[in-house]
């Protein structure tokens, strides 16, 4: 980039967008930036989710920066601490940390006379010309409302708030919930509890993965061959564009088809009892909710000491968890595996753009941005994995990495004097939100189920297209849906 006017940014959040955004910022000579985070370790999701067995079920060959390929993770889904510290290591070498601070939580962000005012917790003020709102998409736990929570006398708590003072060993565990966390969950401590209740409300497609470890050969091999390395990762990537996440925007594709068959395949294999294979066999198509993959969890929920309800909750008394048939299923722990509030992004912080227009009245429907990224009233502020961006079952990392170089280009008109305020144009907002819409209604999200995917009114907020369309819109900003003034 050229020499230019001198910017000065924020950036929210110091987990993998965070970190991602600082060292963009940096590469491309933009060195005055201060990334404020709340906690006091970076990470985000991977720093926040420690329960057992936490994974990330997308391959780690690609969950990882493009720039900061990793030879040496232990597996082909590594585990949730291993991604920590890979995090904190790339950070660390790219010398990112000394610049978050940590234990600041941005309240309040206030455009005024030009520039984005920061109030933040401590007292702390800073004035920035960029903001690049890098907050993460999962990170509100979504509290179940069960009449006596409240009253259980054992412990009990959140996926995303382990306690891990608890002891679980030989102990009578309640999991609330079958998602991707439950899922991780139950596999992982059924071993180890004297009794195991799966509280599921829905059940799920669940897809079969093996997860060996790599032996130290293989890890050598990477580390010896960064050409091969990079194939790797690319490979990984085109399998994923070209394979699944071209497959869910259309629902009625081959691909899905597959996907189905295989998760079918694993249910009927894998389940023995007649009876509860059909308590776990979903009434909706694989994919519909965001898809399980785990290679071991039938085999937990058949062991013997675990147990599968499906009748509902009803209430929950000290001794432990009532359903509606009248039995009361007796817990010394009750994990909360109930998902996140997926419409929160930034909020709570209180965001005051243009003209005093406030965040929570331009999504007082629902979150909506152009591309996911920018948002006409809020001049200069980038989100990274902002609304209805493309999310799934594939790498945040890339989708953030490519978005990270659209808004340097962004950027660039400003350092160059082009403009000093850069919105999309409320037209192209309202357009693409249309389009994006309209185009919901093909993918695999609306056949029939209830996720976290779907907004107030059942439309995907989601990126309905194919990845190689979100690619394609990331490789230069069109100027004329932008509103760049002077
Ligand atoms: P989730 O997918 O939203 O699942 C929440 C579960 O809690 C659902 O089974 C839901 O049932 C149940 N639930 C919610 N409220 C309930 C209530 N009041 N009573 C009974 N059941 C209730 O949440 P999650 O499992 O934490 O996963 C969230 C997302 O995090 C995933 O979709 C994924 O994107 C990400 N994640 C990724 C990984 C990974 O390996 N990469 C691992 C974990 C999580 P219903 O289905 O009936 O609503």
């Amino acid at each position: 980039m050229s020499d230019g006017r001198r910017l000065r940014f924020a950036i929210i959040g110091a987990g993998m967008a965070g970190v991602l955004a600082a060292i963009k910022l940096r590469e491309a000579g933009l060195d005055d930036f201060t990334i404020y985070e709340k906690a006091d370790r970076l990470g985000g999701t991977w720093r926040e989710n420690t329960y057992p067995g936490i994974a990330c079920d997308v391959p780690s060959h690609l969950y990882c920066y493009s720039f900061a390929l990793n030879p040496d993770w232990s597996r082909p889904y590594s585990p949730g601490a291993e991604i920590e510290t890979y995090f904190e290591r790339v950070a660390r070498e790219h010398d990112v940390t000394p610049r978050i601070r940590f234990g600041a939580e941005v309240l309040t962000c206030e455009w005024r006379g030009g520039r984005w005012h920061l109030e933040i917790t401590g007292g702390l003020h800073d004035e920035v010309d960029v903001v690049i709102a890098a907050t993460g998409v999962l990170h509100h736990p979504n509290l179940p409302v069960i009449d006596g929570l409240d009253s259980f006398a054992g412990a009990s708590f959140h996926s995303a708030r382990w306690e891990h003072d608890v002891v679980l060993d030989g102990r009578r565990i309640g999991i609330v919930g079958t998602g991707s966390t439950a899922v991780q969950i139950t596999s992982a401590v059924v071993g180890r509890v004297a009794h195991l209740s799966l509280f599921q409300r829905t059940a799920q497609w669940i897809m079969p993965q093996t997860n060996p470890e790599y032996s130290d050969e293989e890890r050598a091999g990477f580390r010896s061959d960064p050409v091969a390395l990079a194939e790797l990762h690319a490979n990984l990537s085109r399998l994923f564009a070209d394979g699944f996440s071209n497959a869910v925007v259309d629902a009625d594709s081959p691909q899905m088809a597959m996907v189905q068959e295989l998760c079918r395949t694993n249910l009927e294999t894998n389940v023995t009892d007649p009876a509860l294979r059909e308590r776990l066999r979903p009434d909706y198509r694989a994919a519909c909710k965001r898809l399980i993959v785990s290679p071991d969890f039938y085999a937990a929920i058949q062991q013997s000491n675990a147990e599968l309800v499906t009748d509902a909750i009803e209430r929950v008394e000290p001794a432990g968890v009532c359903t509606v048939d009248g039995r009361l299923h007796e817990l010394d722990v009750l994990v909360l595996a109930t998902g996140f509030k997926a419409d929160a992004f930034m909020r709570p912080m209180q965001l005051v753009g243009r003209d005093g227009v406030r965040l929570d009245d331009a999504w007082a429907p629902r979150p909506c941005a152009y591309l996911s990224i920018s948002m006409t009233d809020f001049p200069n502020f980038f989100m990274l994995n902002g609304p209805n961006g493309p999310v799934g079952n594939f790498s945040l990392i890339e989708v953030a990495e490519l978005q990270m170089g659209y808004i340097l280009q962004l950027i660039e008109w400003l350092r160059r004097g082009e403009c000093r305020e850069i919105t999309p144009t409320r037209v192209a907002m309202e357009q693409f939100e249309a389009e994006r819409s309209e185009a919901a209604g093909h993918t695999i999200w609306t056949t029939g189920c209830k996720s976290w995917y779907l907004d107030d009114r059942g439309i995907p907020a989601t990126w309905p297209w194919p990845f190689h369309r979100f690619r394609a819109e990331m490789e230069a900003p069109e100027r004329a849906l932008f509103d760049a003034r002077a």
